[in-house]
């Protein structure tokens, strides 16, 4: 890989940076850099921000895409920035969910109390042989998968009952095609004693202020993303939703502009540098002319995972205290449900709920092209089968598809990412991050991570600091996602 040298902006004026994607990852680069920084326009697709961290309403109640929580463990700066553009409207929410075991309801995040009483006994006794007899227990050897490390490290109890169910779920491949690195992304706690560690810190006394709680907006998850729109916009960020990228243009490795689609014209964009937060692979696509055919086959073979939300819109006001459920069980296809309701304590309006199922799904796949009414008829099934039956009458449902909800984890995936990724930090005058532009399985403080650090790379001239940026690359590999 050549490490490329940008070329500097005049002195005296701003540099000019052009964003690819109004996601947190677009967004937050944008807020940052419009403090002064940069003059910065965003080319977004959608009509809307916040990409799949966007809320909307249906009936008057806000919804997301699917279960979505501000993780207070986030960097200091990101979580004051989040309060300080929201004020009153962040909620600070206790955790109260639940996840099927064994067939019984277990409070989620796990309680000691709870989880000693509920989980079935043999299941329970098995869990503890595994942590006791963890020293004494054989490595696996041949090549290391998520699955091996999952044995080594939890055992079979809760390896086999709960995460390889639902990640085959949530993938659609079995564990042992998935990546080590699924296990250090997805899997906080790698051994049973951690799990009990962390279920101790629940216990009154043990408990810091936000244990167990989650930050959510009153207007929704997708106020904090809007909050920073605003924010940028007045600081004077322009943001152009409805951009349709045709390509982005290069002379060998300097990105020299991009070009959008209007009607049946076409208009340039040009920028000392391109900050991109589409996924990688887009990119690779409307590069011109394009990659080295090595790119554009490594891009080919990386995947991401689609997901059908499912909105069940019932005539009541509540349907259970819970924010959500989850279903690590193949049984049931969707792998968790949310009451959106629930996550900002909303009482109005009266007489409708909304049940949101996550439905892991690619295009192509049965559900893919199912009907709305379809799939709700399934939905209330599958609620019946795990002992939740819609009693109240359903008012109708609403489904929204996302293309990239996960990046797909598979053996081969590390080689094929690094191909893309090495070519495009070769590019001068283009950045790639946030969870699509780096491949990467993040939350959304993590996205707001990563913008911050690639704003803190940009020199005064408009170039990159590519050291800078390669100690940021560093740190974002710690990042472990919350669910
Ligand atoms: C089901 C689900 C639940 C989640 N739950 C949580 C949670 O509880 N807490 C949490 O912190 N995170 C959660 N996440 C993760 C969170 O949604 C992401 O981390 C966050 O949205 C990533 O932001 P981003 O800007 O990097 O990417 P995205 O949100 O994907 O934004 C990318 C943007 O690029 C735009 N784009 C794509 N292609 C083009 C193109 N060709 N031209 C122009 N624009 C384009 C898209 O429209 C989008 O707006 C969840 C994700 C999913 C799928």
């Amino acid at each position: 890989m050549t490490v490329p040298t940008d070329r500097p902006t005049p002195t005296g004026a701003k540099p000019r940076i052009t964003i690819l994607g109004a996601g947190p990852a677009g967004i937050a680069a944008a807020y940052a850099l419009s403090k002064g920084k940069a003059e910065v326009e965003v080319l977004e697709r959608a009509p809307v921000a916040g990409g799949n961290s966007t809320s909307f309403q249906i009936d008057g109640i806000w919804c997301d895409y699917g279960s979505h929580r501000f993780h207070p463990v986030a960097d200091e700066n990101v979580l004051a920035d989040v309060k300080a553009l929201l004020g009153d409207d962040l909620l600070l929410q206790p955790r109260h969910g639940r996840i099927r075991l064994g067939g019984r309801w277990i409070h989620f995040p796990l309680k000691p109390a709870d989880a000693l009483l509920r989980l079935p006994k043999p299941f329970a006794a098995s869990l503890l042989a595994d942590m006791l007899l963890k020293p004494f227990r054989r490595k696996r050897t041949g090549e290391k998968s998520f699955s091996s490390i999952l044995y080594d490290g939890l055992g079979r109890t809760i390896s086999e009952n709960f995460y390889f169910p639902y990640v085959k779920k949530l993938w659609g491949l079995d564990p042992d095609k998935l990546a080590v690195m699924l296990a250090e992304r997805r899997v906080s706690s790698g051994s049973v004693g951690k799990i009990l560690a962390k279920m101790m810190r629940m216990l009154p006394g043990m408990r810091g202020a936000t244990t167990g709680r989650f930050y959510y907006p009153r207007k929704g998850f997708g106020q904090i993303s809007q909050s920073m729109v605003d924010a940028a916009s007045a600081q004077g960020a322009a943001f152009r939703f409805g951009a349709d990228i045709a390509r982005i243009e290069r002379t060998k490795m300097q990105v020299t502009g991009v070009v959008v689609r209007d009607g049946d014209k076409e208009v340039r964009h040009s920028a000392d540098q391109i900050f991109s937060t589409i996924p990688l692979t887009t990119v690779v696509r409307l590069m011109d002319p394009p990659p080295p055919p090595a790119v554009t086959m490594a891009a080919d073979s990386i995947r991401f995972r689609g997901m059908i939300l499912v909105y069940l819109i019932l005539k009541t006001d509540q349907f259970t205290e819970y924010d959500a459920h989850y279903f690590p069980e193949l049984s049931i296809p969707i792998s968790r449900m949310s009451e959106p309701k629930n996550y900002n304590s909303a009482t109005e309006p009266k007489g409708r709920t909304i049940l949101c199922a996550e439905l892991p799904c690619d295009p192509g796949e049965k559900w893919w092209d199912m009907s709305d009414e379809e799939i709700g008829h399934h939905f209330v099934k599958w609620l019946e089968g795990v002992g939740l039956p819609v009693t109240m009458e359903v008012d109708r449902c609403e489904t929204r598809r996302l293309a990239h909800a996960y990046p797909v984890y598979d053996l081969d995936y590390q080689r094929h990412f690094e191909t893309v990724d090495n070519w495009l930090l070769g590019l001068e005058g283009f950045l790639s991050f946030g969870r699509q532009g780096l491949f990467a399985h993040d939350n959304t403080h993590h996205a707001f991570a990563m913008a911050y650090a690639a704003v803190d790379s940009l020199r005064p001239d408009g170039t990159v600091d590519r050291a800078k940026w390669a100690a940021h690359r560093h740190e974002f590999e710690s990042h472990r996602v919350e669910d």
